[in-house]
């Protein structure tokens, strides 16, 4: 048995995360500040004895000893980070160079979760990792962006000046169960819309594009990258494409009830206009693809919404 440090395992992929380690038998350490994060996420594993919540803010050192070190805190979608955008950027760079000081000194190997973001509006498709990106760094999407920029950066530089056992993921766009509502992501707002009886809101002309990962996809690339010994980065996403518009009308289709339309408003600035992740690495190193189709994981997405939705009420 492993000890694992999960830092983000209060949200959304942290928590799938955790139940893939606690069943493989591992123990789990869960770090997180609740910003994003929900209580729910964590109590359903506080019944298992290998599993411990400790409520930190990354930002401030801490003091652990464990073996392995998953780190996904920062807040992820774009409602959430321009929030505070002085807060996210601290959450990448001070947060990231905390628990990389803690791998270095406990020497534990760390994954951090980086984004398609750094690639920022890309101009070459799909997008391999050799691909250095178009990030504006001053825009509303920096802080996000340059922030994970700058992390990847820092663990790049623990692992060739002090030597720590490094790995780093670039997640593309996902989505599963346990995404909360009000994050104003894609999948998230489209499917609430729906089930509400409201229009669904497209951004622009709904011709940008996304490729959707489902969330055990996503999980089972992140333990193969982490048991392997590459350090990265390395793409992980579905390269099945999507424009913003076909995914509307593939969320009315599956809620045939909703009875509604669409609806379109301003592109907000920077927002990426193509996205689909070059996943040739993965495939070589890690032996890893998706296999989940868009549908096929909507399915058990609405069906999380339509328990949610129907809690607040
Ligand atoms: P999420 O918002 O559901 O989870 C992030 C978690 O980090 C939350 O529980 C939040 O409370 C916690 N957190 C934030 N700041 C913290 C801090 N200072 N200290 C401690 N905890 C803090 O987001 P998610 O979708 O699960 O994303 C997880 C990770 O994956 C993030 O690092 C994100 O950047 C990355 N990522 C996600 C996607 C995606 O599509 N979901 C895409 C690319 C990258
Ligand atoms: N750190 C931590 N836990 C540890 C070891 C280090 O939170 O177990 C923090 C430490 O406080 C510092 C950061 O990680 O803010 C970087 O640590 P490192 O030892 O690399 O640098 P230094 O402390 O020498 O600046
Ligand atoms: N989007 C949209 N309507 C919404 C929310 C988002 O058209 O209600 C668009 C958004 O402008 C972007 C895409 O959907 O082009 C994905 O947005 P999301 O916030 O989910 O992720 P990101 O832009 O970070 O990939």
């Amino acid at each position: 048995m492993k000890t694992v440090v999960v830092t983000g395992g209060g949200g959304f992929i942290g928590s799938h995360l955790i139940e893939a380690l606690l069943e493989k038998g591992e123990a789990v350490i869960c770090l997180d500040n609740l910003f994003t994060g929900v209580k729910k996420n964590i109590s359903r594993f506080l019944a298992n004895p290998r599993f411990e919540f400790i409520r930190h803010d990354i930002v401030v050192p801490i003091l652990l000893e464990a073996e392995e070190i998953y780190h996904l805190a920062c807040p992820a979608s774009p409602v959430h980070y321009q929030n505070n955008p002085i807060k996210t950027l601290k959450t990448s760079v001070l947060g990231t160079l905390n628990m990389l000081g803690l791998a270095k000194r406990i020497q534990a190997r760390i994954l951090l979760a980086s984004t398609s973001e750094v690639y920022g509006d890309p101009q070459i498709h799909p997008q391999p990792e050799t691909y250095c990106g178009n990030v504006n760094p001053v825009g509303p999407r920096a802080c996000y962006d340059e922030g994970k920029r700058a992390a990847e950066t820092l663990m790049v530089g623990y692992r060739d000046y002090n030597g720590v056992n490094v790995a780093i993921a670039r997640i593309f766009n996902t989505y599963g169960p346990r995404m909360v509502p009000n994050d104003g992501r894609v999948v998230s707002n489209f499917i609430c819309q729906a089930l509400r009886g409201e229009d669904l809101t497209i951004y622009g002309d709904g011709s940008q594009t996304r490729s959707f990962c489902y969330v055990s996809d996503m999980v089972d690339g992140l333990i193969r990258l982490m048991e392997s010994t590459e350090s990265g980065p390395v793409n992980l996403g579905n390269p099945t494409e999507f424009t913003i518009e076909e995914l509307a009308r593939t969320v009315l289709r599956m809620i045939p009830e909703s009875n509604t339309g669409l609806v379109y408003g301003p592109l907000p600035v920077d927002d990426p206009t193509q996205r689909r992740p070059d996943i040739a690495l993965a495939k070589r190193l890690l032996d890893w693809q998706p296999t989940v189709p868009l549908e096929q994981g909507l399915e058990p997405t609405i069906a999380y919404f339509r328990e949610e939705l129907g809690e607040d009420q």
